[in-house]
């Protein structure tokens, strides 16, 4: 029954989003835009790096970004 209910889940899901950066899986959360805040780019938070600090949660495209942003977090905090 798992194939049937799979096909039917896929004829359910809207195929347009034409208007989607990037090709990601089809999933809320996945898709969700978040900018890294060192070097700027936007990135789906389901593909991002994330790091929770006091209540912010950041998002970064790498683990370089990540650790650019450890060694000066004021420096781009400003910035997000
Ligand atoms: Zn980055």
């Amino acid at each position: 029954m798992s194939l049937l209910r799979r096909l039917v889940n896929s004829m359910a899901v809207p195929a347009e989003k034409s208007d989607a950066p990037m090709d990601v899986p089809n999933d809320a959360v996945t898709r969700k835009l978040v900018r890294d805040p060192v070097c700027g780019m936007h990135l789906a938070a389901g593909l991002a790096i994330v790091q929770r600090q006091g209540g912010e949660v950041l998002y970064f495209c790498s683990e370089e970004c990540r650790e650019k942003f450890a060694g000066a977090p004021k420096k781009f905090a400003a910035n997000a």
